[in-house]
């Protein structure tokens, strides 16, 4: 009987599927690489990287690395010039520009990164982590793979666009930006709003916010995450006022339950799971390398059966959940009080919340709905920061480039459309005008994401070979014949 309702059940699928096709697409690729020492390339990589994370650019700093990037740049005869905040002359921005050597060249591209770091404990990591050590195969230190680790990918494909002597069809641009770890005010920010003019003539950008990943969500698969996309935020700060008093007599309302209640309410607002065309690509594309019957479902995630099938799934997994809905975290919750007094009921309670918004939701409308919940408790809102969501379009040259230059380097890999719940410069490219978009062309295991932020943080000189053939094969192709 199971296997009857089973059948009926793909049957009806089939019926009401509404074949879609991804919109990722491929492309034939000329292949007509010049003949590129990659092995000693790789070696000189391996010492840049080594070299770059004995600097420490914890949250500053940056002018120590940009100095050594400088020096191999100005021995290649290449013209770069540092923008910076002259509040902070510690905590430049390195442009560097390779121009197009035909007249009249199509759109440029820049490789972007950034060269500050988050933090480290020392005591937790096995090797130091401003030693730069290389030991079995792997490359250690704090900004390993976030993100020195491609800003030498970066580099070595941009020097081979010089070193091989390639007719050059578009500029090219080198970036490393400063400050991006504590929210790019003197970095992304600071070039897209005081120089915006450095950003004349490009059109692509490429950086660091999707990774390539090995044996995760589909066993043996290799998925190329190309981000997109970011969520927008809305970040609220809320105050709830009461009647203070005996936790053993407690009144009906009071400040904390108040907050507590209305933190619920807004937890509930807009919060159907939403499958849009990239999102419904995303899907797609991990249909193309899983088997049947998953290959189905995860191939017509928008149909309202499989949607609902898939619901449980997107639910019970918190990435999968960010990538599909708005989300709401409360960050915060505190009373005058502190931590003493069990038995004291607050007159007054704070808290915070930081709102994730998916591409398409009307943030003014989604607020107005919080101030009328707000009201409703009388709770005083203040809204400390707010973003739209923005991203890029997938149906053009680049995307499918880079997305046809990774799948090319192994069998049954994938590319995803990848909508990123966190920030980064992208955001700020776009805002320019610069159809950005997010990949550190290295194969990671789940392990390895761990060290990102994480002890231990390492890039392995194989996947360092790898983003900078990606990367350099990606410029030539764009070089060579695409729009
Ligand atoms: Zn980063």
């Amino acid at each position: 009987m199971l296997c009857f309702i089973k059948n009926l059940l793909f049957i009806l699928l089939f019926l009401v599927h509404c074949n879609f096709s991804s919109n990722v697409k491929y492309i034939n690729l000329s292949k007509n690489y010049p003949d590129i020492k990659w092995n000693e390339r790789t070696e000189e990589a391996t010492k840049i990287l080594s070299d770059l994370l004995k600097i420490n650019t914890v949250r500053g700093n940056e002018i120590e690395a940009v100095k050594y990037i400088q020096a191999i740049l100005n021995k290649e005869g290449i013209k770069n010039t540092l923008y910076f905040d002259p509040a902070f002359p510690k905590r430049p921005n390195l442009v560097a520009e390779l121009p197009a050597t035909t007249t009249n060249p199509k759109p440029g591209i820049i490789l972007a990164n950034h060269l500050d770091t988050v933090e480290f404990d020392s005591r937790e990591w096995n090797i130091p982590p401003t030693s730069g050590q290389v030991a079995n195969g792997k490359i250690y230190g704090r900004g390993a793979i976030d993100m020195k680790g491609m800003a030498v990918m970066e580099l070595m494909a941009f020097l081979e666009l010089k070193r091989s002597g390639v007719v050059r069809n578009r500029n090219f641009m080198f970036l490393s930006l400063a400050d991006e770890e504590s929210g790019s005010k003197l970095g992304g920010v600071y070039l897209t709003t005081k120089h915006p003019e450095i950003f004349k003539g490009y059109e692509y950008a490429l950086n660091e916010g999707g990774v390539a990943t090995r044996d995760i969500v589909i066993p043996k698969s290799t998925i190329f995450n190309i981000q997109y996309a970011e969520k927008g935020n809305i970040w609220i700060r809320a105050k709830a006022k009461g009647l203070s008093g005996h936790g053993s007599t407690p009144p009906k309302e009071y400040a904390i339950l108040t907050l507590i209640k209305f933190f619920d309410e807004v937890r509930k607002l807009n919060n159907d799971i939403e499958i849009t065309t990239e999102t419904e690509s995303f899907f797609y594309q991990l249909g193309t390398i899983s088997n049947f019957p998953n290959s189905l479902f995860l191939k017509n995630a928008k149909n309202p059966i499989i949607k609902l099938l898939l619901t449980g799934t997107i639910s019970n997994n918190r990435h999968l959940t960010a990538m599909t809905t708005n989300t709401k975290s409360i960050t915060g919750i505190k009373t005058t009080e502190g931590e003493e007094g069990e038995n004291v009921i607050s007159g007054e309670a704070f808290g915070k919340m930081d709102i994730r918004t998916l591409p398409g939701l009307n943030q003014e409308m989604f607020i107005q709905k919080i101030e009328i919940i707000a009201k409703k408790y009388s709770i005083d809102i203040i809204i400390t920061d707010k973003n739209t969501a923005d991203f890029s379009p997938i149906d053009n040259a680049f995307f499918q480039t880079l997305a046809s230059v990774s799948v090319s380097k192994f069998p049954n890999s994938t590319v995803t459309p990848f909508l990123s719940p966190g920030k980064t410069d992208n955001s700020y490219l776009r805002r320019v005008g610069i159809k950005s978009y997010g990949l550190i062309p290295a194969i990671l295991y789940s392990e390895d994401i761990d060290t990102m932020h994480g002890k231990n943080e390492n890039i392995s000189i194989e996947n360092l070979r790898l983003g900078s053939t990606i990367i350099f094969e990606t410029l030539f192709e764009m070089n060579t014949f695409k729009n």
